[in-house]
């Protein structure tokens, strides 16, 4: 069955400087599903995703994506391997129009989504194709910073919060959004404090608390599991 895992992380210890931030978190995504990762301010949510990305100080452990080992990869050698990465400030570049921004990072891989195929995924964006980054909604944003990574030819898509900030009906968009990204095969790990959000989007849902996985929960399980994990969701 591990076999089975497209990104299988295990006893992953991860510093920024002098720094200890993750304490052995272990998880495993396998193709084609939507994962979240939960927990309160500061529980090493972000962290995780950077340092599946290659993006923190120092790393310890293993991180296997589709079998081989990315701790000792560079994160320009773990984006060519397939993996999109998504910040929480999501990066647009404010004097760019859409198209320019879709077409600013390199192909690294083959497979990545034609413009075409791009603006028909998300109709809002070739609406506002020659609009400038500065003139777009918070939602709009949202939107080209996730249809940016499907250009690179990325398979797995890490996304730090990306209902953060947005108004409910649009926080529903980036949902149907994330389902049709699914359904045609890509796999998301995404950071999520909405739960009400993440429970409309993911198949299963990993806890955190201070650098470490707490709780493992299907998604079918999450409303009933609340009591018990009260504590760490702080809600
Ligand atoms: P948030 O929603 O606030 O981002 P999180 O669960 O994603 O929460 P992280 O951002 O991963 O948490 O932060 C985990 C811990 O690492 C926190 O204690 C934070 O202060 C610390 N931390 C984050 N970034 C750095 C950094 N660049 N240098 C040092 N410590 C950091």
């Amino acid at each position: 069955a591990a076999g089975q895992a497209m990104l299988e992380v295990k006893n992953l210890e991860a510093w920024y400087g002098e720094s200890h931030i993750l304490h052995g978190v272990g998880l495993e995504v396998r193709p084609g599903e939507v994962v979240t990762l939960l927990g309160r301010n500061g529980a090493g949510k972000t962290t995780t995703l950077r340092a599946i990305m290659g993006l923190v100080g120092r790393r310890a452990g293993s991180i296997r994506f589709d079998g081989k080992e990315t701790v000792g990869a560079r994160s320009d050698q773990i984006a060519r391997a397939g993996i999109g990465y998504c910040p929480e400030e999501r990066g647009i570049f404010a004097s760019l129009t859409v198209t320019e921004n879709l077409m600013l990072p390199p192909v690294v891989r083959g497979g990545g989504l034609e413009l075409d195929t791009i603006y028909k995924l998300f109709p809002n964006l070739k609406e506002r194709a020659n609009s400038p980054g500065t003139k777009l909604s918070g939602g709009e944003q949202q939107m080209l910073a996730i249809a940016r990574i499907l250009r690179t030819g990325a398979k797995l898509l890490l996304l730090d919060e990306p209902s953060e900030g947005l108004a409910p009906v649009i926080v529903q968009q980036i949902g149907v959004t994330i389902r049709e990204l699914k359904s045609r095969g890509f796999t998301v790990v995404l950071v999520e404090q909405n739960f009400r959000f993440a429970q409309t989007v993911a198949d299963r849902h990993y806890v955190m608390e201070h650098g470490r996985v707490v709780a493992e929960v299907a998604n079918a399980d999450l409303a009933a599991s609340m009591d018990r994990l009260h504590e760490y969701l702080g809600v």
